[in-house]
């Protein structure tokens, strides 16, 4: 097939260009390298199936010539990571609400199908766990810019179900807290790369708030496959599924583990949230996924453990020091 995969350079991004590669089909990436990095695809320079350029998913003229020929559109292109969002509401909006339109518009144009990656902050601050697909949204006041991100994605979703019923095949994966290898500690998912950052140069682990706080980490590849799934099963279509792991951890929790596995003498430290996000940030306490619809839809589980995971993580992190 031909493929697209809009945020192809970013971490999930290009997780899944592995993937489809390695599947055997030709895929493009459309990447402004905004938080993206050539470096994510270092390891397919010159492959013959693949087609870097690079711009931005703002261009119609740009997405409208790569939509021509396609068969699948992967949409990860988004301004990601809610440290990102705070420093930076207006690009936030505009990429994720505009930019998502416009590949909408240009895929359902030339016949392509598309899955849209949405994210598990849809919910905000609900308590209704574990969250379903259907269950409710619960946001804070405009004016905190942390909310502009689910608010986008949101927007991204009703465009996807509008767009839907004029023809275009599209179904919409909820990422919940991905990690892996590759991890920018600056950015998306960012908690478990900055800890093992911090474990393996000796330094203080940053636990914001009192780490109660849970979260369910989901391996990369994990995420990947749920999002070819998506991309490939008729079951999907039509459909908005929660991609997570259902076990959750503290990140107190996660903090201790991390030093276990590096063997790093580093201890903990504790910041408030509004000295990292500013006054009125609003954290999410506990956010854990219902994932019996893409189970019994999709045909897909998570199976791996966290700390399994944490030391593939830690492992990679370690040999491309050493490189
Ligand atoms: N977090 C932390 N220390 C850090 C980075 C993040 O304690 O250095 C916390 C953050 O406040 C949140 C959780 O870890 O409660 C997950 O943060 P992340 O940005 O990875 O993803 P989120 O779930 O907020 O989208």
């Amino acid at each position: 097939m031909n493929v697209v995969v809009t945020g192809g350079a970013g971490f999930i991004g290009s997780h899944l260009v592995d993937r489809l590669l390695a599947d055997g089909h030709a895929v493009t990436v459309l990447d402004n390298l905004s938080t993206g990095r050539a470096a994510n695809l270092a390891a397919h320079l010159g492959h013959p199936r693949l087609r870097f350029l690079r711009g931005s998913i703002l261009d119609a003229t740009l997405v409208d010539a790569v939509m021509s020929g396609t068969d699948v559109v992967y949409h990860l292109a988004a301004a990601v990571g809610v440290g990102h969002v705070v420093k930076d509401p207006l690009w936030t909006a505009v990429t994720n609400a505009h930019g998502t339109e416009i590949v909408l518009e240009h895929a359902r144009a030339r016949g392509a199908r598309v899955v849209f990656a949405s994210t598990s902050e849809i919910y905000g601050t609900s308590d209704a766990l574990p969250y379903r697909e259907d269950g409710p949204r619960v946001l804070g006041p405009t004016w905190i810019h942390r909310w502009s991100y689910s608010t986008a994605k949101a927007l991204g979703e009703h465009l996807c179900f509008a767009h839907a019923e004029r023809g275009l095949a599209v179904s919409i994966v909820r990422y919940f807290n991905t990690y892996g290898p590759r991890m920018d500690p600056a950015g998306y998912g960012s908690v478990v790369a900055r800890f093992v950052s911090q474990a393996l140069d000796g330094a203080p682990l940053t636990v914001h708030g009192d780490g109660a706080q849970a979260r369910c980490f989901t391996f990369v590849s994990e995420t990947v496959d749920a999002t070819v799934r998506a991309g490939t099963l008729d079951a999907a279509i039509g459909q908005v599924f929660n991609v997570g792991s259902p076990f959750h951890s503290t990140i107190g929790d996660l903090a201790r583990l991390i030093i276990e596995l590096t063997g790093s003498g580093s201890t903990v430290t504790h910041i408030d949230h509004a000295a990292v996000y500013g006054e009125g940030f609003a954290d999410t306490r506990t956010r854990v996924p219902d994932v019996s619809k893409i189970a019994a839809r999709l045909g897909w589980q998570p199976t791996i453990p966290l700390r399994e995971g944490l030391a593939r993580v830690i492992a990679e992190r370690r040999a491309s020091e050493a490189r």
